[in-house]
Formats: structure tokens, sequence, C-alpha cells
């Protein structure tokens, strides 16, 4: 799960990261009162959105007084923010966070995530601050500390110290330094994080060090023990028909392709999303159905599928174990009495009633094109999607 920049910023506070004065409005005359409650007179208004790239698509802005905190906020809420993370169709913003803007001597950047081979948190630091670490990393990984910390004895202060250097902090800024680490590190196993990203971690030229921006991501299995964070979710910031398909127990994710996919189990909607690739096309989604979906939890799959423009065919592609392929059969019967299927619909069935399932799908007078086999019928809906 993924929180705003201004809940992150809340949560480090209350671990001992400096982070800039500032609160959240939804309002522009609410924005202004922040900034009068702020008492300074630079601030900076920024667009509360699940995307980073905000500062060059014009989500973030300057302001000079609280006339200009108020002209800002009425610009960045309710406009579609385009960035290179929300894709062209852009994401709406509702929500501004005001803060006193700070004066920056430099920008770096500071990150942790788990690293899979080595089963610790791996904490990130480099002196390329406000850039992507990706390319970073890509341009010149030796700009780049990596700095792995035992869990069984936890982060140890030399290494806070060593991060700090590697930064080129001198003086007292490097126990400053030294406490933002400790704190964002607390915060992050406290929390079971996935991610904590400060990008920028500005140092002022007061040497002081702050965290400009903030992203965290959380483990969503470990959510349960975490109900205050849970609490943060902001539904607004998931696909409407990722939403719905929580409600029904499908997992669905969009995608940019056209060929729809109902599949049951994850290991074979991976697989069918690999073989349509295979023959040359991109699927419009990844959805299980599960491995006992009912025929109204098809019929559902069915209408969230169709509800995509994109599609231009839709692939079933059933192994019927603990589900049975006449469910699939009345699931898509249904749907197509219900809502009309007008693409192409390429099914393959295999297991469990799979006589009973072709014998409904071919009695129904639906236009079906079967597959032999998996491979058969994924070349059949890419032909198909064209
Ligand atoms: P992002 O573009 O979504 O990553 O948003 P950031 O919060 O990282 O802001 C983008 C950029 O805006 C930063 O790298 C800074 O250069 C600039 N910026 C943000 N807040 C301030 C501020 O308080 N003062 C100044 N001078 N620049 C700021
Ligand atoms: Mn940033």
């Amino acid at each position: 799960m993924n929180i705003h920049e201004y809940q992150a910023k809340e949560l480090l506070s209350k671990y001992g990261v400096a982070v800039p004065a500032g609160k959240v409005a939804q309002h522009e005359d609410e924005a202004e009162q922040i900034a009068k409650d702020l008492s300074a007179d630079k601030f900076v208004v920024k667009a509360q959105i699940h995307a980073g790239g905000r500062g060059k698509g014009g989500g973030v802005k300057l302001a000079n007084g609280l006339k200009e905190v108020k002209r800002l906020a009425s610009e960045i809420l309710g406009m579609n923010l385009v960035t290179h993370q929300t894709g062209p169709e852009g994401k709406l913003v509702s929500k501004v966070l005001v803060e006193e803007a700070s004066d920056i001597a430099t920008e770096l950047y500071l990150g942790m995530v788990i690293d899979r081979a080595t089963e610790k948190v791996v904490i990130m630091a480099s002196q390329e601050g406000g850039m992507e670490i990706e390319e970073v990393a890509r341009t010149n990984p030796e700009k780049i500390l990596k700095e792995y910390v035992d869990p069984t004895v936890g982060l140890l202060p030399y290494q806070c110290r060593k991060i700090a250097y590697f930064l080129g902090l001198k003086g007292k800024t490097v126990n400053k330094a030294v406490k933002f680490i400790i704190g964002l590190y607390n915060a992050f196993t406290e929390n079971d994080c996935s991610l904590a990203e400060i990008n920028p971690l500005i140092l002022t030229n007061d040497g002081d060090v702050y965290a400009l921006d903030a992203k965290m991501n959380f483990d969503d299995n470990a959510l349960f023990r975490h109900p205050d964070i849970e609490k943060m979710h902001d539904p607004a910031e998931e696909d409407p028909t990722e939403l719905e398909a929580k409600k029904w127990g499908i997992s669905y994710v969009k995608l940019d392709g056209n060929i729809g996919c109902l599949v049951n189990g994850a290991g074979l909607a991976m697989s069918t999303m690999d073989i349509i690739k295979h023959h040359g096309a991109e699927p419009a989604n990844f959805l299980d159905v599960g491995g006992g979906a009912t025929t109204e939890q098809v019929l559902q799959a069915l209408k969230m599928i169709l509800s995509d423009p994109n599609v231009k065919a839709i692939f079933i592609n059933i192994f019927g174990g603990i589900m049975k392929c006449d469910t699939i059969a009345e699931g898509v019967i249904t749907a197509a009495k219900e809502v009309g299927i007008k693409v192409p619909l390429i099914v393959r069935l295999e297991g469990t009633n799979v006589e009973l399932g072709r014998k409904l799908l071919s009695e129904s007078g639906l236009n079906i094109i079967t597959g032999s086999d998996m491979r058969d019928a994924a070349a059949k809906a890419v032909e198909a999607a064209k």
C-alpha cells in the first residue's frame, strides 16, 4: 500500500525525522489559512498524488505570500496532473500540501528497500538528489552507497556516520543526519515498509537536514498489524475497476494491451500473459478469478474486462481443478445475456467437467472460438484482436 507525501511526513516526524512544517488542504481558503498559521514569508504548494515527477509536471510551486498560496492552491487543486509516472491520462489532484519553503543548499538522496538476495534492509544514499535513483544506478552506480543492515543487530551508528560522510556532510550536520537515518530506519522496520524514499533529502544553508519529499510503501500482508497505517489508504488513488474486483474477491490489474484475459490461478494468469506476448500481442489485464470461483464471480470478471474499451478480444483460459468448467461456461453465458459480448471470445477449457462445459458453450449459440490447447488458443486470440 502507498500513502501520500503529507501522510509519510506526519508519520516520519513521529520518529524524529526532520520535515518542513506544513499541513494538507482540500480547498484554497484552507491552504491560505495553513500558510497564515505557518508565519513564514515563502511557501511551497504541492499536489498530493501517488506519483513522482510532480515538480516537472507543474504540481510543485513556490509561493511568495498568502495570496499566492491561495492562487496556486486553486490552480493545482482540481488539475489533472500528468507526470512520467501517471501515464498520459494523468491524475486528478484533490489535496495539496502547504509547507514553509525550504532554503536548499544541496539536494541529496536517501532510500531504503528490502534486498531480497541478502534478506536485509538496504540503505541507499547518493549526492545525486532530486534525480531518479534508477537513472543514477544505470549511469553512475559508483555514486550510490549501499549499506546493508543485519536484522539481528539492527542499524548501527557507525553505519549512519558512514552514510553521512558519503553524502558529504560535515560537523554538526553529521549528528543530525545520523538521527534522521535512525528515525527513518525505525519507521521503516516498525511499520513493515517495503520502501521508504527521501528524494530529495536537503541540506539547508544553516546546516540542517530535512525530508523535502517522502515516499513510503507498506507490505500489504502486514497491514493487519498496523490499523493506523491501513486507515491512510486513499481509494481515490486506485483504479476503480481494481477496487470493484477486490470487493468480489477477484485479483484484477489493468494493463495497456487489447486482449482481455480471464484465468483461474495466478500462475496460469501469468503464463497466459506470457503466451500472449510470445505471439506478439499485449494483455489488457491480469485477472485471476481464483481457484474456486462461482458463476457470479465469472460474470463480474467478464463485466470488468468488457468495461475496458481497449479490449478487442477475450481469452478465457481455464484449468478446472477445484474450479469446474461448467461453472465457467455458465458465467460466460450469463454475461453474454446480461451485457452482451461484442468482441471475439476465445476459450480454452481443460479439467474437471470439461465435456459439460464445452457442451454448454456450444449449445449457447454464442460465437465462440475454441482452442485445442493453450498455445493454439493464444494464437487465435492474438489473430482475433487484430
Ligand atoms: P516530485 O517532483 O514529485 O519528486 O516532488 P518533490 O517533493 O521532490 O519536489 C520537486 C522539486 O521541487 C524538489 O527537488 C525541489 O527542487 C523543489 N522544491 C520542493 N520544495 C521546495 C522548497 O521548499 N524550496 C525550494 N527552493 N524548492 C523546493
Ligand atoms: Mn521527489
